[in-house]
Formats: C-alpha cells, sequence, structure tokens
C-alpha cells in the first residue's frame, strides 16, 4: 500500500483517482473488495499515463466496463483498476453510431431507436458497458454485438491509439480478438439502419419485458454464469435445471429460482459464496451428465 500511495503523486490525470475503492459499488454483483488503486480517465492521454505509471511501476491493471460479467475477489483487486464510465461519447455520423466505450450499452441503444437507427436494440436492458459488450461479443435474442460492429479504438500494449476494423472471422460465439490482448478500448463504431423509432421502442419493450419475466432485475447478479453450447442438445440453463441446481444455496449466495443458469446475491453474500455456487454447477454437470460446461463470468482480483 505504501507503493500505491507513493504512486498517487505520480499521476497527473484531468480523471479521478482514488486507493482502496470498494469494487462492490463498481459491480452487478455488488460484491468485491478494495481495488489498490482506482482510476476514472477523462481523456486517451490519461489512459496513457495510466498505463505507463503502471509499467513503471510493476502493477497490474485491469479495465473495468459496467461490471456486469466480473465477479471481483473479497480481498479485492491489487493493482490499477481503469474504470472507463467517462467516455460516455454518443455521436451519429451518417449511418453509423459513434458511442464511447463507457456509456451503457442499453441507453446507447434507446438513444439510438429514439433517432430511429436500428442495430443495437437487441441489447436493449443488458446490463454493461459499450466496451464490455464488444470485449464479451454480447449475445442475445440470436444477434451478437460483432454484426453490427464497424470498427474499435483503442490503446494498445505499447501505449498507443489504434484502430481496428472489424473482421467478423476474429469474432465467434461470446468471444472477441480483444480477449487475448491486454488493452483499452475508448471508442466503437457500429453500422446502423433507418427504422421507425416506435417500432423499435415495441421491440425493446418486449426484450425488458422477457428479461423481467426471467427475473434479471429483481437481485444482483451477472445473468448467466456458463455459456451455452450447441454440442450439448439444450441451453445450459435447461441442463442446470434438469440436475435440480435451482434454489441450490451457500450462504447468501443461491442459483436464482427462475433460471438454473443465473447466481444472485440473495443479500449480503461474500464473492466467496458466489464462487461456491458456481463451482458446484460445474462439478454437477461434469459429474451428472459429463460435459465441461464453459464459464462465462469473469473472476477478477486475488482469490
Ligand atoms: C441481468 C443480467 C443479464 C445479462 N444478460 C446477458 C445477455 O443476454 N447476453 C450477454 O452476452 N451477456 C449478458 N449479461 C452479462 C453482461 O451484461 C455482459 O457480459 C456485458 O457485455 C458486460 O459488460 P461490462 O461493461 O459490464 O463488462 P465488465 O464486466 O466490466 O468487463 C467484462 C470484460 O470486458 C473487459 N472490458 C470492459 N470494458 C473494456 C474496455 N473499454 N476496454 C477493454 N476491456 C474492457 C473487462 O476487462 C473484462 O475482462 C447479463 C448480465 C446481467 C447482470
Amino acid at each position: 500500500m505504501a507503493t500505491v500511495n507513493k504512486l498517487l503523486d505520480k499521476i497527473n490525470i484531468s480523471g479521478t483517482v482514488r486507493t482502496d475503492e470498494p469494487m462492490s459499488r463498481h459491480t452487478t454483483f455488488e460484491v468485491g473488495g478494495p481495488a489498490d488503486l482506482y482510476a476514472v480517465p477523462e481523456t486517451v492521454s490519461d489512459i496513457i499515463a495510466l498505463l505507463s505509471v503502471a509499467e513503471e511501476a510493476g502493477l497490474s491493471w485491469f479495465v473495468l466496463g459496467g461490471g456486469a460479467n466480473v465477479l471481483v475477489s473479497d480481498r479485492g483487486i491489487r493493482g490499477l483498476v481503469i474504470d472507463m464510465r467517462a467516455f460516455s461519447r454518443f455521436g451519429v455520423e451518417g449511418d453509423e453510431l459513434v458511442l464511447g466505450t463507457g456509456l451503457a450499452i442499453s441507453d446507447a441503444a434507446e438513444r439510438a431507436a429514439e433517432l430511429g437507427l436500428a442495430g443495437l436494440e437487441f441489447l436493449y436492458s443488458m446490463p454493461g458497458s459499450v466496451g464490455g459488450a464488444v470485449w464479451m461479443n454480447a449475445r442475445c435474442y440470436g444477434s451478437s454485438i460483432d454484426e453490427v460492429l464497424e470498427s474499435v479504438l483503442y490503446v494498445d500494449e505499447t501505449r498507443q491509439p489504434r484502430r481496428y476494423r472489424v473482421r467478423r472471422e476474429d469474432f465467434a460465439y461470446k468471444r472477441s480478438p480483444f480477449q487475448n490482448r491486454p488493452v483499452a478500448m475508448y471508442e466503437a463504431r457500429f453500422r446502423m439502419q433507418p427504422a421507425d423509432p416506435a417500432e423499435l421502442r415495441e421491440r425493446m419493450r418486449e426484450y425488458y419485458h422477457d428479461r423481467q419475466s426471467k427475473g434479471h432485475f429483481s437481485a444482483p447478479s451477472v445473468g448467466s454464469v456458463f455459456k451455452n453450447n450447441r454440442d450439448f442438445g439444450a441451453p445450459t440453463g435447461k441442463l442446470l435445471d434438469g440436475l435440480g441446481l435451482r434454489g441450490y444455496q451457500v450462504g447468501k449466495a443461491k442459483v436464482s429460482a427462475q433460471h438454473a443458469n443465473i447466481v444472485i446475491n440473495t443479500g449480503g453474500a461474500t464473492a466467496a459464496e458466489i464462487r461456491a455456487v458456481i463451482e458446484h454447477m460445474d462439478q454437477e454437470a461434469r459429474s451428472q451428465l459429463g460435459i465441461q460446461l464453459e464459464r462465462e463470468v469473469l473472476y477478477a482480483g486475488e482469490w
């Protein structure tokens, strides 16, 4: 911690920097211990400055979007967390939408729909940021974000700003090329189509109600904890349901009663309890069905 406090003097950015920031404030599971150093950069130069300080000090770093797909340990994160929330640009250039990666993807979809621009409406009411949705290649209602993504601006491993132009072959089900690289994305462009705002509003209303009926908004979670796999013949939620896992509980962490692939924090759960539930689900799928599930939620921090 002494080192981290010394680093504070070295960091000169326009955005916020704090020490010991509880990650439970920044994750949809509402769990997670403190990050040694937590920064909210406001400019690309801020990101570069933060990465330089981290590199010089030998600190590891983690880019945070909406925290809707991470389980941060109770001990928290050693190193630097870069929260992209201040990159909130919403621009329209011709038929392209230009979005800061820190913008909530659902808000972006809603604002685009109001302007009669279709393409992102399937992500309406899904938690998380534009950057996180690109990183995860977020998918729902039969579409993935790579279908409309055109290009991404990011700071690369050598701290240079770069543009990536989408090649569809770089993406797959819940996979993006960014998963293999330590980079910070700050802007993304999407190809949109003209559409009737009222029709888009109606479609988004249906998605919202569908999520609501599945209990997505009734308790803190990260949505599905495991990915689907076509080879298993049924969605993972169905397979887990067949094992009677709904309601399985460790402490205050529990498999949702509405969806067997969702783990919820019933109030005051620890990250360790949530992880124990996830590991039990994994173990049951292996021992009872002979299948190896692929985890979708990411574990972060010191376990
Ligand atoms: C109720 C609920 C329902 C959900 N339903 C769905 C669903 O239908 N489909 C689906 O795909 N997901 C779903 N999710 C999961 C989650 O919403 C998505 O994975 C989302 O895209 C995560 O975005 P995020 O900004 O929260 O990313 P985070 O959880 O903050 O981060 C995820 C990963 O992306 C990286 N990352 C984030 N932003 C950047 C950036 N700017 N630059 C570099 N790396 C970055 C992080 O380092 C991390 O590795 C759901 C979650 C909840 C809580």
